[in-house]
């Protein structure tokens, strides 16, 4: 029988080996030399995290047994009585993960087999190509195919499309500015210019990332439906979501939503609905892999398959957890993957590898990855005000990022 093991101490390590702001958790136990790690990163707001953590989880958890992951989930959940924000989801991740990361080394088992054991050997992966006209973004979709990758999101001019030939008022503020109009028509131009232009085999991806009204998003989706996109991702921003039902109406395009989710009540609907196929959480956003297990089995249920959060501005730590779920979820679909650096490989071992578009787990007990506190602590993160998500409208009014 088994001794009880507490929670020691938790520290927060905020990184930033490349562009995005990183928050690590890292779980010390009563057990010398066990500890667990979690991501906890909102890029855009890491020191609110790191004070969520430090100030009001730590005094909570210190002292409480390390495997009753599910009742620390509930109760740190409620134990502010507010719940579901964004920067409390991310700090309750952080512990939430790196107590499954310890769970899985007490067991000597990797957090695939904690869940049910694999599905499938490795994910499936997309990736990002960009560009600045139809030719470049074609091109940059043939240099990843020839690396093996089968799965592609196209962009052209980042989200929102060029914006040179916008017309602002006088006096127009600085900001990130985009002309939703504009983008569709060129966007879809590109979309058709790629699929002519690549192997049918190869899967093209397109992230709107909300920028569009909501009637130009269901104008958006019938439009592309010849191109038999393998998604069209965010093709609504979370708060005009009552549209899918329409959109779903007119359009055999596949939707895949839910990177900025935080609150069950906004995924629960699309599901029991059916009015997407894919979810796509950002797993520390919702709180960590205990709610993301649940939402892969109810999203099963409806025949919603995954398809995980996974830019640069989630970490390596993160990005491990996604792929412990992917390879254990009977209804995964496919994994976002960016490629990380030689220093995040060396900031954190055992972070995945990808080959012929498969990203593999490795077999290491627990989440299989490490965090190399020296190296991190070389790279601290900036002090910035965020830019690109001041985003402007050609008159000058806010829009959604
Ligand atoms: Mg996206």
């Amino acid at each position: 029988m088994s001794s009880v093991i507490r929670i020691r101490d938790i520290k927060t390590i905020l990184t930033q080996p490349a562009q995005s702001r990183l928050v690590i958790v890292k779980v010390l136990t009563s057990e010398p030399g066990l500890h667990g790690l979690g991501c906890a990163t909102f890029t855009q707001r890491v020191f609110a995290v790191q004070a969520a953590i430090e100030r009001h989880l730590k005094p909570f958890l210190i002292g409480r047994e390390v495997d009753r992951i599910e009742e620390i989930w509930q109760m740190t959940m409620v134990h502010g009585y507010w719940r579901n924000g964004p920067v409390l989801n991310n700090a309750i991740s952080g512990v939430d993960q790196a107590l499954w990361d310890i769970q899985g080394k007490r067991a000597g088992m990797p957090l695939y087999q904690l869940l049910g054991g694999k599905s499938r050997e490795a994910a499936a992966v997309y990736v990002h190509a960009d560009g600045r006209d139809p030719q470049e973004v074609e091109a940059n979709v043939r240099k990843l195919v020839e690396q093996g990758f089968r799965y592609v999101r196209i962009q052209m001019g980042g989200y929102g499309g060029q914006t040179s030939d916008l017309v602002k008022p006088e006096n127009a503020p600085d900001g990130n500015y985009f002309d939703p109009r504009a983008y569709s028509r060129s966007m879809l131009k590109t979309i058709e210019y790629v699929r002519g232009r690549t192997d049918q085999a190869i899967e093209l991806i397109h992230d709107v990332h909300e920028r569009l009204h909501p009637i130009d998003a269901l104008q958006f989706a019938k439009d592309v439906e010849p191109y038999k996109l393998f998604f069209l991702e965010d093709v609504l921003a979370p708060e005009d979501i009552g549209w899918f039902k329409i959109i779903r109406q007119q359009s055999a395009t596949p939707l895949a939503m839910g990177e900025l989710f935080n609150n069950p009540h906004e995924w629960r609907g699309l599901i029991t609905d059916q009015l997407i196929d894919f979810i796509r959480a950002h797993i520390s956003q919702i709180g960590g892999i205990t709610p993301a297990r649940n939402l892969a089995i109810f999203a099963g249920t409806f025949g919603v398959r995954t398809a995980w959060h996974g830019p640069g501005d989630t970490s390596p730590v993160g990005h491990a957890a996604n792929l412990h779920l992917d390879v254990w979820a009977p209804n995964f679909g496919i994994q976002e993957w960016y490629q990380p650096s030689e220093l995040e490989y060396e900031m954190f071992p055992g972070l995945p590898q990808v080959r012929k578009g498969y990203l593999y787990p490795n077999d290491n007990p627990g989440l299989g990855i490490e965090l190399d506190e020296q190296l991190a602590a070389r790279y601290p993160c900036e002090e910035i005000v965020e830019k690109w998500t001041q985003t402007r409208l050609p008159d000058g009014s806010p829009a959604r990022p």
